[in-house]
């Protein structure tokens, strides 16, 4: 259903003549998410508003009141008050994102930065590429100076590779949200940029940029981690998906060589793609692990655009365990919809079906959250999703997220299912508060050890 936000808009200024623009702001967006949630148009929503309160902020108060029941059915009083709803409405559908297939993403040009013109990477790059066209630059960054970016540009990324030299942001600590429980996590910040299109991904409201990033001085990062003088649990998919572009860098086989010499280092690759053939032919040590996201397969047809199936990563999954890697999983997002718990639970027990759980390194648990920002940017690239129609509110961490009281009871049916299944695997929230924790009785804190 395509829903007419300048018609919605004219019928506010018509009608209530008196809102200015900040209310009709406010009334516009909330008939909007109606109507979208419920599939009517903004006809019926107005036709059913009570009438009571006469022109001014009283008949104002009155339909705002109406419209943020009906628009958060399961929220109290309170909760209502925190709902952050009230960003600029603006959908333009230039913006739109273009889906590609889920396929091995064959590079069509390259931009190396002089100063990595004779590295390892640019030499494997030019023999396995032959039919890409390679333009030197300077730098990335004198290169992009003068160019615009808007959105639409996100959906043209795959066609520029940029290989840099990457002098400052080696390994960073895992950017939990503020006051959520640090899992001691670390990034590796080898590649900005992905190849896949989940509707939830944070990149597409952050990237400033016209291509994917693949930094080549991947030694220097090696260096840098001797100098770091501790063991750490890091891994590299934080920027981009671990090995969406592992056949082009060709990078996985390095790292497990290099991590080999620190066994008390763990190593995780985290992913929602199969591509593995470069890993399960190595002999690996017990401190690299490979991660994969998990939804339900329904998420995943309708929001992880271009990823790899449920059954498909579970596969890779085994493949990585018969080759003797330890695995992880991470449900993250968690998306609630109507057959949440049985989809979810569905997930569980096919991934213990498959995997023993002595192979599992640990499983997160996280709740899809979005900046009110990454929201708008979602809006404009996927307008028929129906992930935005949850009912959130602004979080401790200026985030929009289920209600507390709707997380505890995700986590909580989560770990049920969970340890239906394995009463000893690590298990944690990601960017959650301590109170959560707590209630879930989830140690996230415990992480920090590994
Ligand atoms: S796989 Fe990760 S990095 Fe890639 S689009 Fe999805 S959420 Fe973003």
């Amino acid at each position: 259903m395509i829903i007419d936000i300048e018609s919605i808009r004219k019928h506010i200024e018509d009608n209530y003549f008196e809102f200015g623009a900040n209310k009709t702001q406010e009334v516009l967006r909330l008939v909007f998410e109606i109507s979208k949630r419920e599939q009517i148009s903004y006809n019926d929503i107005f036709d059913a508003a009570p009438k009571n309160g006469k022109e001014g902020s009283h008949r104002f108060m009155h339909l705002k009141q109406y419209l943020l029941e009906r628009r958060f059915p399961g929220f109290s009083k309170e909760e209502r008050s925190k709902h952050g709803l009230f960003k600029e409405l603006s959908i333009d559908p230039e913006n739109k994102a273009l889906i590609k297939k889920n396929e091995r993403i064959i590079p069509k040009q390259f931009f190396i930065e002089e100063s990595v013109l004779e590295t390892a990477l640019v030499d494997r790059l030019r023999k396995k590429f032959k039919n890409a066209k390679f333009n030197n630059i300077s730098t990335y960054k004198d290169f992009v100076k003068n160019r615009e970016f808007c959105l639409k540009d996100f959906n043209n990324r795959l066609d520029e590779f940029y290989i840099v030299r990457e002098n400052y942001d080696f390994f960073l600590e895992c950017p939990c949200s503020n006051d959520s429980v640090p899992c001691g996590y670390n990034t590796m910040n080898l590649g900005i940029g992905c190849g896949f299109d989940c509707t939830y991904c944070f990149l597409q409201g952050y990237i400033n940029s016209p291509g994917i990033l693949i930094q080549a001085n991947i030694e220097d990062y090696f260096a840098r981690f001797k100098k770091i003088g501790k063991d750490i649990r890091v891994g590299t998919g934080q920027f981009t998906d671990s090995l969406v572009f592992d056949h082009i860098t060709e990078y996985s086989p390095l790292i497990v060589e290099f991590f080999r010499n620190y066994p008390k280092s763990t190593f995780e690759f985290k992913t929602k793609s199969d591509n593995v053939d470069l890993l399960i032919a190595l002999t690996p040590p017990e401190n690299i692990q490979v991660s994969w996201t998990l939804n339900p397969q329904t998420i995943i047809d309708n929001v992880e655009f271009g990823t790899n199936s449920l059954e498909e990563r579970l596969r890779a999954a085994v493949r990585c365990v018969e080759a003797g890697y330890k695995v992880g999983f991470h449900f993250d997002p968690i998306i609630v919809y109507d057959r949440w718990q049985e989809n979810y639970n569905f997930v569980v027990n096919r991934l213990f079906d498959l995997i023993d759980e002595k192979r599992i390194g640990w499983i997160s648990l996280g709740v899809l959250r979005m900046t009110a920002k990454l929201k708008q940017v979602i809006e404009n690239r996927f307008p028929r999703t129906n992930i935005l129609d949850g009912e959130f509110l602004i979080g401790y961490d200026e985030k929009l997220r289920y209600s507390e009281r709707q997380r505890n009871n995700i986590y909580s049916t989560m770990k049920q299912f969970i340890r239906e299944r394995s009463k000893s695997v690590d298990l944690y929230l990601c960017m959650e508060d301590e109170g959560i924790c707590s209630v879930c009785d989830i140690n996230t804190k415990d992480m920090q050890r590994l």
